[in-house]
Formats: structure tokens, C-alpha cells, sequence
């Protein structure tokens, strides 16, 4: 644990400035950039959604909308179709059963289309700050296990690895700090371990090659 917790602090010195990325300003804003988030890069996402949020600003307009509506605004992200058939049936589901607000458990969250655990923990956190366990995307599940913190490779067996070996009060930022230094050193397929700022502190685990 105090390896894992001096990892941490040396990556938030390094990414003071580490944040969750997707652009949003309501839970609902979340909730839609997040389900439009999978498998693409956020980037891509934040490009997108000003335009559909200016024009959609209540869970009740997507529930009105059909998926043409919104493939106007997000047709450069993948699976296009796919999420606005989510964001819409969602939505029907906010409007018919939470009075179109963004519920504040991962139990109600989690029934809504398009949510899984791991984006009904990013809404937890990021529009409620409602912290009840550490975000594993891609980033972390890399870097998690390089770093010996988990030996396994699905994520939510990676997630119970990790709320039990890092305190809670780093949970928050822990999948930030891990994206940062994923997406700058520790990246995928071959980590730049000779430039690495935590180098000293990781085992490397199933690194072959690097820079
Ligand atoms: S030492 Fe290498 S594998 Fe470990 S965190 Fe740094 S870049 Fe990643």
C-alpha cells in the first residue's frame, strides 16, 4: 500500500494539473458524454458534445429525440447509432423514473442503457463526488498491472484489487494521475520506463521491451 500511495504522490506532482477530461458542466452532460466515450478518444467526444448540448439541455429533449436527431451532432464518434440509441433510451428512463434527473446511485445508475460500472462510477465521482471506488479504464488496467498492483486483467476484479490496496482518499484521482502518465510515459505497447518518474518504485510486470 505505501508503494502504491508514493507512486501516487510523485504522479501528482508530475500532473498537477491531472483532471477528468471530458468536457461537461450537469450530471446529465456526463452522463451522455460518458456513454459517447467508449472506445473513443475523449478528445473526440469534447469536440462533439457543445454543439449537441446546446441544443439538447434536458433529459426530457433526448427522450423526444430519434437517433437521426443525434447522429447530426456525433457522427464522427464509433458506434454512433449504437449511443444514441443508448443516450436516448436512457434518458426515457431518467424522464420515467427520476423526473429526468441523473440518479445518484451505481445500483440505478447501472440500469440505464449504456452504463456499466466503470461509467457509473465516473458519474458518481465527477458530477456528485460520490467516491465508491477507483475508474478503471484502459489506462489504469495497463498501468495497474505493470506496476504490480493487480494481477488480474478484468476490470472489475482489477477495481476490488485496487480499492482495497490504495486509501480511499486517493481514489478520486487515481485513474487521472494513471491516464496522464499512460498517455505520456507508460503507454501502450512499449512504455518509456527510462524516462519514468516512479521507475524506481515498479516492477515492471510483464514489460518486455522499452525505452
Ligand atoms: S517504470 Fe515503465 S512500466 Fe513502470 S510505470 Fe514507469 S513507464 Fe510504466
Amino acid at each position: 500500500m505505501e508503494k502504491a500511495v508514493e507512486v501516487l504522490k510523485v504522479l501528482k506532482k508530475t500532473y498537477p494539473n491531472a483532471k477528468y477530461y471530458l468536457n461537461f458542466k450537469t450530471p446529465l452532460e456526463l452522463l451522455v458524454a460518458a456513454i459517447l466515450s467508449a472506445q473513443v478518444r475523449d478528445e473526440v467526444v469534447n469536440v462533439s458534445t457543445p454543439a449537441l448540448f446546446a441544443k439538447y439541455g434536458k433529459a426530457e429533449d433526448y427522450a423526444k429525440a430519434s437517433v437521426s436527431d443525434l447522429l447530426k451532432y456525433i457522427s464522427k464518434i464509433t458506434f454512433a447509432g449504437n449511443k444514441a440509441k443508448h443516450i436516448i433510451e436512457a434518458c426515457k428512463m431518467l424522464v420515467k423514473n427520476h423526473n429526468g434527473k441523473v440518479p445518484k446511485t451505481i445500483a440505478e445508475l447501472t440500469e440505464l442503457p449504456g452504463i456499466g460500472r466503470k461509467t457509473a462510477i465516473v458519474i458518481m465521482t465527477n458530477a456528485f463526488d460520490i467516491v465508491e471506488g477507483v475508474v478503471v479504464d484502459t489506462h489504469v488496467i495497463r498501468l495497474s498491472y505493470r506496476l504490480g498492483w493487480t494481477k488480474n486483467t478484468n476490470p472489475e476484479k482489477i477495481e476490488k484489487d485496487l480499492n482495497a490496496l490504495i486509501p480511499k482518499q486517493y481514489w478520486k484521482e487515481t485513474q487521472w494521475l494513471l491516464k496522464a502518465h499512460g498517455r505520456a510515459v507508460c503507454q501502450a505497447p512499449t512504455p518509456y520506463c527510462s524516462k519514468c518518474v516512479v521507475s524506481k518504485l515498479c516492477p515492471k510486470v510483464g514489460v518486455k521491451k522499452s525505452l
